[in-house]
């Protein structure tokens, strides 16, 4: 397969873009992994949210809104599919999706088959518990930097008796030593809480924990520097809640909070992270339930596109 036949980019000309089964970005499936280099990964799960469900209809609702993205970015000028091979690599085949637990082994299981092949993943969600299991099956040993854009800094303990609830996997990810604290930056943090247990976790480790308030002070482009400066040169991971669009934009979502990202803001944001290291991203909490227009499954599906472009620029 050469690099042209694995992108999505030139498939529109051979074929309309509303034609076919919907992978993400018309890219082919992946069959076997060694043919590609990154992977568009959905991750159906919805089980560990602690107030609306319905994330786990994400992925199929960004695979068909994906069909709108086209493959030459804007800004970059860079093309993802002529740089890196580019397949849909599937759903994670769950084996007990309604035991939580059981269901995060699934994902570890699934991800550390592509970290074993050399295929980068970029997911879509499922509720933000998945980035845990994920986290597990992509490093192996040292904890990697993180980049979190959400409006909860879901460092929050145990909800209801469950540790592994979407509010609480940066947590965990801490404990299991996935994670350095210190090279983790949380971005659009907002909302009132009933406690102040998850940002004072978040300030208490070292994170850098940017407020939304002080987002909109610094402007992102500024916000995008402050997060470089944190991370560091070494691997990181980028974790994209939809969530931290204002609900104006992303109303498809499960736990909304006024006062968010512009659109365009987050457009910005992920492009001035143009050459940070990642090894890996995800967008998560598209809840198509609550997004008639389906105007979020299309915001999700470019943050997805801006990410593919991201990661395909980094040397692996
Ligand atoms: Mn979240
Ligand atoms: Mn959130």
């Amino acid at each position: 397969m050469t690099d042209r036949e694995s992108g999505s980019g030139d498939d529109a000309r051979s074929a309309p873009r509303y034609m076919n089964i919907a992978t993400f970005m018309r890219a082919p499936m992946i069959d076997d992994p060694s043919d590609f280099d990154i992977a568009l990964v959905g991750v159906p799960y919805d089980g560990a949210v602690t107030n609306r469900p319905g994330a786990r209809h994400g992925p199929r609702e960004v695979r068909n809104a994906s069909s709108m993205m086209r493959s030459i970015h804007p800004t970059t000028r860079v093309n993802p599919y002529e740089l890196r091979r580019v397949g849909d690599g599937g759903d994670v085949p769950f084996t007990r999706v309604y035991e939580l637990e059981a269901a995060h082994k699934d994902i570890e299981a699934f991800f550390a088959g592509f970290k074993t092949a050399g295929v980068v993943t970029l997911a879509v969600g499922g509720d933000h518990s998945i980035t845990l299991p994920i986290l597990r099956g992509l490093t192996s040993g040292s904890p990697v930097g993180l980049i979190h854009i959400d409006a909860h800094t879901d460092t929050w303990d145990e909800f209801m008796g469950s540790r592994y609830n979407h509010g609480a996997p940066f947590r965990r990810a801490v404990e299991e030593g996935l994670i350095d604290p210190s090279r983790t930056v949380q971005i659009g943090i907002r909302g009132a809480q009933n406690s102040m247990d998850g940002w004072d976790y978040s300030e208490a480790t070292g994170m850098r924990v940017i407020f939304m308030d002080e987002v909109t002070r610094m402007g992102v482009e500024a916000v995008a520097e402050e997060a470089r400066r944190v991370v560091g040169d070494g691997p990181t991971y980028l974790s994209f809640d939809i969530d931290s669009l204002d609900p104006a934009f992303a109303p498809g979502t499960g736990t909304p909070e006024v006062g968010g990202l512009t659109t365009i803001e987050s457009l910005t944001l992920l492009r001035a992270l143009r050459g940070v290291p990642l090894m890996g991203a995800d967008v998560v909490e598209v809840a198509p339930p609550f997004d008639p227009t389906g105007g979020t499954s299309l915001i999700a599906a470019t943050l997805l596109y801006e990410l593919l472009c991201l990661v395909a620029e980094v040397e692996p």
